[in-house]
């Protein structure tokens, strides 16, 4: 399905080519400003008002996040329909949600609080490397106890019950792609440049490499650590592997980078492990999360154009024009739960299955037979 694509003007161009240089800049300092000075001038070059760079980083980000959260929710119009139309409860909890996630979960208590525990002065940070394990990979379940059960507990546990919202209701990375999205601006590159061609949706098998690589990179740390294997310069490959090829290159610089270009969700979509952990954790568990598809759907296809997962929400919905009464989930999808689709329909033809509803407990859900995975 082709999407009409409206050409960019010059105030946009130029604003794509200060967004791409800016975003370099700052994943360049924030993780690596010994790339550009000496250690010990590091504090003197990139340190303001005593306050580290990710200090500065974690401010500029939650400012973003949540001042985007508060416009969406003080608007009270739906960011995604064409027509004016009221936010909806989904929406407001979704932005709430987030709202609160970003400013409590990953600005307030990792940032905030401990300098106040430690009861030192506030605006006198001592050099310190960017952690960069501080960041929620799969691997991280195999460094510490709490990392497992994050990672292997909490996480699965939370795909059973709501899918695979965490994406769009509280993770940091999907509260940005969610903000953004959410503007006017945003909301254009997310229609006209989200890859939907079926090869591009084959493509996310990137996603399950990138697992792999991060449960490998996992274990050889674990035997490494407990001293069952010594492999010192196998751990080195493998986290620069990680820290450039992953991290920098793939999940900050174009994951943010290329918002303009490619959607919002390139690095959720082909690079997040987490996210290919979750799809195969919803795939075989039978997750009681679920799009509706109803009989008032009238083929008007808005749904495929919203969805920033590139996921063909109309195919589920109607053949032919003909409506097809079934639903979709995390067996044949990456649907990550974000309500785009459900709010732009005009004719209320989607909804998402109650998660507490008694019928809902079935092990498996009914997917129309026209349904293919995807
Ligand atoms: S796919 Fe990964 S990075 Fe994206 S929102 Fe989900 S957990 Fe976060
Ligand atoms: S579900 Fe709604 S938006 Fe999607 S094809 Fe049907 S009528 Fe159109
Ligand atoms: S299918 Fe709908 S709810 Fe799921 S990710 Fe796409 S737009 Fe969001």
């Amino acid at each position: 399905m082709a999407t009409r694509v409206t050409p960019r003007s010059w105030q946009e161009h130029l604003f794509c080519v200060i967004f791409v240089l800016s975003v370099i800049c700052f994943f360049l300092i924030y993780k690596y400003p010994q790339w550009f000075v000496a250690e010990e001038q590091i504090v003197d070059y990139f340190y303001w008002l005593g306050k580290s760079t990710s200090f500065w980083y974690a401010t500029v980000y939650s400012g973003f996040v949540c001042g985007l959260s508060l416009w969406v929710l003080k608007r009270n119009r739906s960011p995604y329909s064409g027509v004016k139309k009221p936010l909806s409860q989904y929406q407001r909890r979704k932005f709430l949600s987030i709202f609160f996630a970003q400013l409590i979960c990953f600005y307030f208590v990792p940032f905030i609080l401990p300098e106040f525990l430690d009861n030192k002065p506030f605006f006198s940070d001592p050099y310190k490397p960017t952690d960069k394990d501080a960041y929620i990979y799969v691997y991280n379940g195999f460094l510490s106890a709490s990392g497992f059960l994050y990672v292997f507990v909490l996480v699965p546990l939370t795909v059973w019950y709501f899918g695979k919202r965490y994406c769009s209701w509280f993770c940091s990375c999907g509260n940005l792609a969610e903000v953004v999205g959410a503007t006017p601006i945003g909301n254009r590159w997310v229609k006209q440049y989200t890859p939907r061609s079926e090869g591009a949706r084959k493509l996310e098998w990137l996603q399950y490499a990138v697992l792999c690589f991060a449960l490998f990179f996992g274990a050889i740390m674990l035997l490494h650590g407990l001293e069952i294997i010594s492999a010192p310069r196998l751990v080195d490959s493998l986290r620069e592997i990680q820290d450039l090829s992953i991290d920098l290159m793939f999940g900050a610089l174009i994951g943010v980078g290329a918002y303009p270009f490619l959607g919002t969700r390139i690095w959720c979509r082909y690079g997040c492990p987490l996210a290919g952990m979750m799809r195969l954790f919803g795939k075989f568990s039978r997750s009681r999360f679920a799009v509706v598809t109803h009989k008032t759907c009238r083929g008007f296809n808005l749904c495929s154009k919203q969805c920033p997962m590139g996921i063909d929400v109309a195919k589920y919905a109607h053949k032919d024009r003909k409506p097809l009464e079934g639903e979709f989930g995390l067996n044949n999808s990456p649907c990550i739960g974000c309500g785009g689709c459900v709010d732009i329909c005009p004719v209320k033809a989607l909804s998402f299955k109650k998660i507490l509803n008694p019928h809902n407990l079935s092990p498996s859900p009914q997917v129309s037979k026209h349904h293919k995975s995807v």
